[in-house]
């Protein structure tokens, strides 16, 4: 055995001189600190983002501890939860950043005002980093990109400031919005009122006291509502499927959009994003959507934008031939099964815009009283719909063959 195997090792030897182990391991820190970009730090939203989860989870188990909790207290945070995402998944993202909507100008002015409560930044500013976000999704000019990692994407970002501060050209209609303007430059004391007193006034009004109310419908909801928003931007592009594109990382997935009211089906809606929709099928958890249809039927909302269910499928088909092709299936044969349902398609399309045309040539003509010409039209009418029909029925075969077809190879590689 050689001399050094036996001799003491210097790391552990020495207790009066701090070990070398120990001292690198500091020197390393040290260095970390002084080359940290400092100045890089956005100073507010990094303290109020760090400091109000632990504060309020503190207060609360202090108020809880004194006081006790009620009924009330939880209907509270509930109902100002509930609200606040609404405020920002229906306001902030479907209608100013996405313009999925209209609604009438005193509808925009509480969803943009009651909006600032929930402390996610002006609308203004969220909206350009969202549609930045979409415009380059995952790449490094992404301001939440998840390439940067998971704690990145849900909180990283906001903690140091923009690299790409100057993104006006994303939001040219909403920079010459009046209460937009006026939120994002009143934008602090808008908050406090809407973010803190008013929860605090209606607690008081309810019974439940201002101060309970400033803590449950105030601190203790702005911070959950701010984590169910971020895992938009970090859970939905990590955790679930992508059956509509794959050329970038959102996903989707049923227990996100159980947490983001809706916003979990992330791939549909970075796919079709301009839809009033995010979970597309009528048993999919989308409280937004419900929500805006709500407000449409209120008259509170109007043109809601919405895909067609040819084009989500004709998407979805598209990804699924993707993968087929990649794990061996006949490109030849997956080919020419799209291209039948492409062209019953732009057929269907065509006879659809015709029989239209048709309609409002109808209407023209009935108020001209030239009722030969509309005899003829009626004739021509009814043979157009009868073709619009037959193309119909050509378009669902030709989903149905795909289908069997995709059943069919499945069932082959599985045996
Ligand atoms: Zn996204
Ligand atoms: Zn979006």
């Amino acid at each position: 055995m050689s001399e050094s195997a036996n001799s003491p090792d210097p790391r552990t030897s020495s207790s009066a001189s701090p070990s070398p182990l120990k001292t690198s391991q500091l020197d390393q820190l040290r260095s970390n600190f002084r080359d940290f970009p400092w100045h890089r730090v956005n100073w507010v939203s990094a303290v109020f983002l760090i400091v109000t989860p632990p504060l309020a989870v503190l207060l609360t188990s202090l108020y809880v501890w004194n006081h006790g909790w009620s009924w009330g207290l939880t209907w509270l945070l509930i109902g100002s939860f509930t609200i606040s995402n609404l405020l920002i998944t229906v306001g902030y993202h479907r209608l100013f950043a996405h313009r999925a909507f209209e609604v009438p100008g005193w509808v925009r002015f509480f969803l943009v005002m009651l909006g600032a409560g929930c402390f996610q930044g002006t609308c203004l500013q969220w909206s350009t980093d969202h549609r930045r976000h979409h415009r380059v999704v995952d790449s490094d000019e992404d301001p939440y990109t998840i390439g940067k990692g998971f704690f990145f994407a849900h909180i990283g970002w906001m903690l140091m400031k923009d690299q790409h501060p100057e993104s006006k050209r994303y939001v040219p209609d909403l920079a010459n919005d009046r209460w937009v303007k006026l939120q994002h430059d009143y934008y602090l004391p808008i908050a406090i009122f809407a973010g803190w007193i008013l929860p605090g006034l209606v607690a008081w009004a309810c019974g439940l006291g201002f101060w309970p109310g400033v803590l449950v419908g105030g601190l203790l909801r702005i911070v959950l509502s701010e984590h169910s928003t971020f895992l938009i931007n970090s859970a939905a592009h990590t955790f679930g499927g992508q059956p509509y594109t794959d050329k970038n990382s959102a996903r989707d997935n049923w227990i996100m959009a159980f947490l983001t009211f809706g916003e979990g089906y992330h791939n549909y809606h970075h796919y079709f994003q301009a839809d009033y929709r995010n979970g597309v099928r009528w048993y999919q958890w989308d409280p937004t959507k419900w929500t805006i249809w709500t407000m449409s039927a209120l008259g509170m909302a109007r043109r809601l934008k919405r895909v067609s269910g040819a084009e989500i499928l004709k998407a979805k088909i598209a990804m699924e031939q993707k993968r087929m092709a990649a794990r061996g299936a006949s490109q030849e044969r997956l080919q020419a099964l799209r291209d039948r349902i492409e062209s019953s398609h732009k057929r269907m399309q065509e006879l659809q815009f015709q029989m239209k045309s048709e309609m409002k040539l109808r209407v023209a003509q009935r108020a001209e009283r030239r009722r030969v010409a509309q005899a003829e039209r009626q004739a021509q009418l009814a043979e157009l719909r009868a073709e619009v029909a037959l193309a119909q029925v050509e378009f669902r075969n030709a989903v149905a063959a795909w289908k069997a077809y995709a059943r069919a190879w499945r069932t082959a590689i599985q045996t």
